[in-house]
C-alpha cells in the first residue's frame, strides 16, 4: 500500500469516485496493507477478508457470500487485545468488510479526525459499489461510527495513541432474507461471548410495537452499531470514553458532494437494543446524536432569545418615536394656545388704541367746532 492511500479515501474527490476506483481501493488496502499500521495479523485478516468475501461478493453480485445454505464469515481480529488475547469479530458482507477495511487502515486517525467526514464517505462508497454490483438487494439503511476520545482537560495528541484503534465504522444488514438473520445471529453470537460473563436481555425492540401500531421485530445482531461499538469498546482505557453516532443512510447516498450538514441532518438516536447493550457492556458511552441535538437545541434557543431581544429593541424605539411625536404634537398646541392669547392680547390692544383715537378725534372734532362758532360769532357782533 501506498502512502498516499489512506489519504485518498477523504479527499473530496473521492466522493465522486465511481465502483471501481473504489474496488482498487480496497484492493489496495487488503493486498499491499503497511505492516506498521495494521500489524502481521491484521494483514493476513485483510487478505482473507478480501478472497472470501470482497472478491466472491462482487463476483455473484450479492452483498452476502453464501455456499448453498451456509453464510461464508471470516472472524477477524481487532486492533485490540485484551489481556493479551485477540478479540475477534465476524465479517459476514461486504458492507460490513468495507466498514472493516476503512477502520483497520484509517485508524487511528490524524489529531482532530472528522468523524462525520469518516462516517459519511463510507456511505456513499457503499451506496456507489451496492448501485453498481448489489441492484437486486437495497443497501444498508443506517450505519454506524465509534470512537474513542479523552475526557476534557486531556491532551487530544493523546487519542493517536498507535496502540489503538480510535474509529470503527459499520452498518445495519440489508434486505430481508436468511443471509441477513444468519449474519444477525452470528453477531449475536460474538456478542454473548464478548460480554461473558454478562449476559444481554431479550432485545427490547423484538416485538416492540410502533408509534403507527406496525411491530418492530429488530433482534440483537441487527444494528449498525453491534460492530462498530464492539471494535471499539473492548479494552477501553479508563480514561478515556466511547462515543458513537449513527445516521440514516438515504440523503448521503444522494448527495453529489460531501457537505458538513449532511451527516448533522441525517443523523439517528441511539436504539433501544444499543441502549441496553451499551448498559450491559458497562461502557462509558455519549451518544454523539445528543451532543448535535444539544447544540441545536442551544442556537435555537439564542436565535430565539435574539429575535426577542430585538423585538423587544423594536418595541422600545416604537415607543420612544410615539412619546416624542406626542410630545410634539403637545408642544405645537401650546405654541398654537400662545399664539392665539397673544393675538388676542395685541387684538384688544388695537382696539383700545382704535377706541382712544376715535375719542380723541371726536374731542378734537368738539372742539374745533367750539372754534368755530366762537368765530362765526364774533364776526356777527362786528
Ligand atoms: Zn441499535
Amino acid at each position: 500500500m501506498s502512502d498516499t492511500t489512506p489519504l485518498t479515501f477523504l479527499a473530496t474527490g473521492s466522493w465522486k469516485w465511481d465502483a471501481n476506483q473504489i474496488i482498487a481501493y480496497i484492493k489496495d488496502a487488503c493486498t499491499s496493507p503497511s505492516v506498521d499500521r495494521v500489524g502481521k495479523d491484521g494483514k493476513q485478516d485483510l487478505r482473507e477478508v478480501y478472497a472470501k468475501i470482497i472478491l466472491p461478493s462482487l463476483r455473484n453480485r450479492d452483498p452476502f457470500v453464501r455456499t448453498g445454505e451456509h453464510l461464508v464469515h471470516i472472524d477477524v481480529r481487532t486492533k485490540h487485545k485484551v489481556e493479551g488475547k485477540d478479540i475477534r469479530i465476524p465479517i459476514t458482507y461486504f458492507y460490513t468488510a468495507l466498514g472493516w477495511i476503512i477502520s483497520m487502515v484509517q485508524s487511528p486517525v490524524a489529531p482532530n479526525p472528522n468523524i462525520e467526514r469518516i462516517l459519511a464517505f463510507y456511505v456513499k462508497w457503499c451506496s456507489t459499489v451496492g448501485k453498481t454490483y448489489f441492484r437486486d438487494q437495497p443497501a444498508p439503511n443506517t450505519a454506524s461510527i465509534a470512537w474513542l476520545t479523552l475526557m476534557e482537560g486531556q491532551d487530544p495528541r493523546a487519542v493517536c495513541s498507535p496502540h489503538h484503534n480510535i474509529f470503527s465504522v459499520s452498518c445495519s444488514l440489508p434486505g430481508e432474507n436468511p443471509a441477513k438473520l444468519k449474519a444477525a445471529k452470528l453477531r449475536y453470537e460474538f456478542l454473548m461471548r464478548a460480554l461473558a460473563p454478562r449476559t444481554l436481555p431479550p432485545a427490547p425492540r423484538f416485538g416492540q410495537v410502533q408509534s403507527d401500531n406496525s411491530t418492530c421485530w429488530v433482534n440483537w445482531g441487527h444494528c449498525a452499531e453491534t460492530l462498530a461499538v464492539l471494535c471499539v469498546y473492548l479494552d477501553v482505557p479508563p480514561e478515556r470514553q466511547m462515543r458513537g453516532l449513527a445516521i440514516r443512510t438515504d440523503a448521503i447516498e444522494a448527495a453529489p458532494e460531501f457537505r458538513s450538514d449532511l451527516v448533522r441532518k441525517s443523523k439517528k438516536k441511539i436504539c433501544d437494543n444499543c441502549k441496553v447493550l451499551i448498559k450491559v457492556a458497562q461502557i462509558a458511552y455519549e451518544d454523539h446524536c445528543s451532543t448535535m441535538q444539544h447544540e441545536e437545541d442551544m442556537n435555537r434557543k439564542k436565535r430565539e432569545q435574539d429575535a426577542k431581544d430585538k423585538g423587544e429593541k423594536a418595541k422600545e424605539r416604537r415607543e420612544m418615536e410615539e412619546r416624542r411625536a406626542k410630545e410634539k404634537i403637545r408642544e405645537l398646541k401650546e405654541r398654537r394656545a400662545k399664539e392665539r392669547e397673544e393675538n388676542e392680547k395685541q387684538r384688544l390692544a388695537d382696539e383700545k388704541n382704535q377706541q382712544a383715537r376715535q375719542r380723541q378725534e371726536a374731542a378734537d372734532r368738539e372742539a374745533k367746532e367750539r372754534r368755530d362758532g366762537e368765530k362765526h360769532r364774533k364776526s356777527n357782533r362786528r
